[in-house]
């Protein structure tokens, strides 16, 4: 399976504290990968960096085989979707999804049919006219995701997405992210420090700590051989 990103030894250090520290890993093209761990060990500044939006202290980022270390991240081929998904509340659903595109100058055939194919893959087809403040939680997080959808990016990065959603909604948006996911086939990194999101999302989970990576493997291995006292707590498999 061709290597959609590699990380290798990448480290990064704050003023004088390193919280990341010599992480190594290889994700397959297609792969829906988590990264989950407590608040604090160093997932969004991981995630940051695959982005571009903060450099390493140390190692190299591989995305598609090229070392992408001095590429900004409107040349990484990377979308970010975060926790707090901030729409233009003036702007139309529309727009709102397309604004990466006028970002980018692209021409107006082209942005109606990529957002309109976003829409139709997230089922806002009937709300494109209508502003973000109309919408419920899910729909706006929805618009979040088709914003990223329409840069057709090589890897999707997720940080947290759904923690500002109460629980039902949040179950039902991790059915709708896995569908998105069988549909685009892209690589897919999902941050969480919910275990259940974790267990039930991935294809391999990736499991932090303080700046390190405790143990990689499917729900399943991590479950029934953690390799340690750490993991065992964290993916919660009963001693
Ligand atoms: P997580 O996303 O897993 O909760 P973060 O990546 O946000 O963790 O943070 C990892 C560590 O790096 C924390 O100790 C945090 O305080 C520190 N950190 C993150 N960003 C900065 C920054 N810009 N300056 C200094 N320290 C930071
Ligand atoms: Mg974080």
């Amino acid at each position: 399976m061709a290597s959609a990103l590699t990380l290798a030894n990448v480290s990064k250090s704050f003023v004088n504290t390193e919280v990341i520290k010599g992480v190594d890993l290889d994700i397959a093209q297609g792969e829906f990968v988590v990264f989950v761990g407590p608040s604090g060990c160093g997932k969004s500044t991981l995630l940051r960096m695959i982005a571009g939006l903060e450099d390493t202290t140390g190692g190299d980022i591989v995305i598609d085989g090229n070392r992408v270390n001095e590429l900004p991240p409107v040349k990484r081929g990377i979308a970010m979707v975060f926790q707090s998904y901030a729409l233009y509340p003036h702007m139309s659903v529309f727009e709102n999804i397309a604004f990466p595109l006028r970002v980018e100058k692209l021409p107006q055939g082209e942005v109606d049919s990529r957002v309109n194919g976003a829409a139709r893959v997230l089922q806002l087809e009937s709300r494109l006219q209508q502003r973000p403040g109309t919408l419920s939680g899910g729909q706006r997080q929805r618009v979040a995701i088709g914003r990223a959808i329409v840069r057709q990016p090589k890897i999707f990065l997720f940080d947290e997405p759904l923690s500002n959603l109460d629980a039902a909604l949040r179950s039902e948006m991790r059915v709708e992210l896995m569908e998105l996911h069988k549909r685009l086939g892209s690589t897919m990194i999902y941050v969480t420090h919910d275990q259940i999101e974790a267990m039930t999302m991935a294809d391999r989970i990736v499991v932090l700590s303080a700046g390190e990576i405790e143990q990689v493997g499917s729900p399943l291995e991590l479950y029934h051989r953690p390799d340690n006292l750490f993991v065992a707590g964290f993916i919660g498999s009963p001693k």
